[in-house]
């Protein structure tokens, strides 16, 4: 999957409705200076055609793009940008925070012109804007289109719990028919996180993943609609963009990243607006050091060449870093600039 960063600007970091987001302080610079707030159409052509001539970007764009930032729906040439990405994938999709107060936004507008385009968007949750502005628009996006990805962000388990609520109430209130399996998903899930919340409160984040088992977290409806939700833990942010190296809800455990880039397979790739790439979802939050090019100012052979020396750098990094661990000096940075806890 290809995440591409296509709006620096988010209405919720200026209500400061989000006080631990991890992109809001890497793309503060860019927030600075106006002119970058969106991407144009003219960026998006040079990166898909960049894309278009280096094989491993190509075919992770083939596979998935996300347009993501900052808040997609801000940018006022976001279908256009959709156009021009959908020439290298059938599968673009768009997150959206799906703040938006009315059907007469512009925002709204934008979304509902990609989803008549065959894109799909996807949301995250959040319970403080639900109500007045989520829950309306969620019911026309999910008669717009056959699928939709939720995530929900929880500092802790009992808010995980609110969240899972919000969902099984919203879905209830659909065309049950045919969102049954959309409501069994969800409230197995329910009853295996409430048996963990009841059972042990205080537990860690490897008891939650026991207490869950091996349940799926997508489901296929009759007439092809494909449900997911994706519980994602919330992190502490310093001011200065670092992400703490335990999540909210799990403050005993170090929060292990597993870097499939150390392994010598790239899943994701995140593009920044600049064109950095990074091939994991670190907007800068983490700090990962090792380069893998810039899609807007790099040639392909650049590229290429950077992504085969950056791989030896982690791998020799994650090895010090496993080291570290085991012998108590967790967090340390080792010289080849890898996060601590990617591994
Ligand atoms: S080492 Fe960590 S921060 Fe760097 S790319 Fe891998 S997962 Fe991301």
């Amino acid at each position: 999957m290809l995440s591409i960063f296509v709006e620096a600007s988010c209405n919720r970091y200026v209500r400061d409705e989000c006080r631990f987001c991890h992109v809001y302080a890497p793309l503060k610079p860019l927030l600075e200076s106006r002119e970058y707030w969106h991407m144009t159409p003219d960026t998006a052509g040079l990166m898909a055609e960049k894309i278009r001539s280096i094989v491993p970007l190509k075919d992770l764009a083939k596979k998935e793009i996300n347009l993501t930032g900052g808040e997609a729906s801000q940018n006022p040439h976001i279908v256009e940008i959709y156009k021009i990405f959908r020439t290298l994938s059938h599968n673009v999709r768009l997150h959206t925070n799906l703040d938006i107060n009315s059907e007469k936004s512009n925002r709204w507008e934008r979304l509902v012109e990609i989803t008549r385009l065959r894109g799909r968007i996807d949301i995250t949750l959040y319970p403080t804007v639900w109500e007045s502005r989520q829950r309306p628009l969620l019911g026309k996006i999910i008669k717009l289109q056959n699928g939709l990805i939720v995530n929900l962000i929880y500092e802790s388990l009992e808010d995980l719990l609110k969240q899972i609520n919000i969902l099984v109430d919203f879905f209830n209130e659909q065309e049950r028919q045919k969102f049954i399996p959309v409501l069994e998903l969800l409230g197995e899930f329910h009853a295996r996180l409430k048996k963990t919340i009841v059972e042990n409160p205080q537990c860690r984040e490897d008891d939650f993943l026991d207490g869950m088992g091996d349940l799926e977290n997508y489901v296929s409806c009759p007439g092809g609609f494909v449900f997911a939700v994706n519980a994602i833990p919330s992190f502490h942010v310093n001011p200065e963009g670092i992400r703490d190296m335990t999540s909210l809800p799990f403050p005993k455990d170090i929060y292990k990243v597993e870097c499939t880039a150390i392994r010598g397979v790239i899943e994701i790739m995140t593009i920044l607006q600049t064109g950095e790439m990074t091939p994991c979802c670190d907007v800068g939050n983490l700090g990962c050091k090792p380069k893998f090019g810039n899609l807007l100012t790099d040639s392909p052979e650049v590229i290429l060449q950077k992504f085969g020396e950056s791989q030896k750098l982690m791998t020799s990094g994650a090895l010090k870093n496993l080291k570290n661990m085991k012998n108590d000096k967790a967090g340390e940075w080792v010289e080849e600039g890898i996060p601590p806890f990617c591994v």
